[in-house]
């Protein structure tokens, strides 16, 4: 689980994503001026990127935020 996608339709290069990053997850593509997702591992799932995205390109994997409810006894 991690940083999902960044929807290259969507992207504008503008770079916001990369600095709201804490992790560095995010770098730019300087050959397409694209944002990419380079080191994914290292995600913490804060949102800041997709949340600070005006153009809304970024998808955080859900799954995290549905959490396994187990019950023993
Ligand atoms: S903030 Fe959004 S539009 Fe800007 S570089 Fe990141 S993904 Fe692309
Ligand atoms: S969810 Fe947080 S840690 Fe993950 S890429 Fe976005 S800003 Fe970085």
């Amino acid at each position: 689980m991690s940083l999902e996608k960044i929807d290259h339709n969507l992207c504008t290069g503008c770079g916001i994503c990369i600095n709201s990053c804490p992790m560095d997850v995010i770098r730019m593509d300087e050959g397409k001026m694209k944002a990419i997702i380079k080191y994914p591992e290292d995600c913490m799932l804060c949102e800041f990127c997709s949340l600070d995205c005006p153009e809304h390109a970024i998808t955080v994997s859900p799954e995290k935020y549905s959490p396994v409810i187990a019950s023993w006894g």
